[in-house]
């Protein structure tokens, strides 16, 4: 049984290497938004769904995964799943340049785009999924020129291995400054 969460910044590839891992371990991709569908609110403005009822999207999750077998979820949203119902949770890096380039595909309003990519910057995907699962539950991958399926076969070899991983990038101190103040004066 492989019970995985996939995270990271909007982006990164979740949804795209979360299939991978689905057929490497041919194990169902969950969709939380389906699951917690009845306490989301789309906001026209920020393009986004917000969660209206934290306490119950938790509920719910737990209610439909609790006692399933094996799972590959992707989301942003790893706040509201319980620790229990994951064994690893893998964290997406990819240089914020390319988030940037990514993100520009999508017609989404420019100041989500930035925050994101400064989120990326600063790694709180990261931090959130320490901060939720514990250190010794997470997998940071840097998918930096790697296609979604090096990525997987990367993460499928760590998961055989069985040890955290934390630490593989800074973008603080790899990236021109000038890159990170431009956006910053944005916000
Ligand atoms: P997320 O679910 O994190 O928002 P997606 O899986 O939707 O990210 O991927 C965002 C975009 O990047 C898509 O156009 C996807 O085809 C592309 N992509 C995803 N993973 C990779 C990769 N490893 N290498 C190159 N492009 C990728
Ligand atoms: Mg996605």
């Amino acid at each position: 049984m492989v019970r995985l969460v996939v995270t990271g910044t909007p982006g990164v590839g979740k949804t795209t290497v979360a299939i991978e891992l689905s057929k490497a371990y041919d194990a169902p991709v969950v969709d939380i938004n389906e699951i917690i569908r009845p306490v989301l609110k789309w906001d026209p403005e920020l393009q986004t769904s917000l969660v209206i009822d934290e306490v119950k999207a938790r509920e719910l999750i737990r209610e439909d995964l609790g006692g399933a077998g094996s799972y590959i979820i992707d989301t942003v949203a790893i706040n509201l799943i319980d620790k229990s119902l994951i064994d690893w949770c893998i964290v997406l890096r990819l240089d914020p340049r390319q988030v940037m380039d990514r993100l520009l595909k999508r017609n989404w309003p420019r100041c989500k785009i930035v925050e994101n990519v400064l989120a990326e910057v600063v790694g709180s995907p990261l931090n959130l999924a320490i901060d939720v699962f514990g250190r010794d539950r997470v997998i940071e991958v840097d998918t930096t020129n790697k296609d979604a399926h090096e990525v997987a076969n990367h993460i499928v070899n760590q998961l055989t291995v069985g040890v955290p991983v934390i630490g593989v990038v800074d973008w603080l101190d790899t990236l021109d400054t000038d890159f990170i103040l431009n956006l910053s004066r944005e916000l």
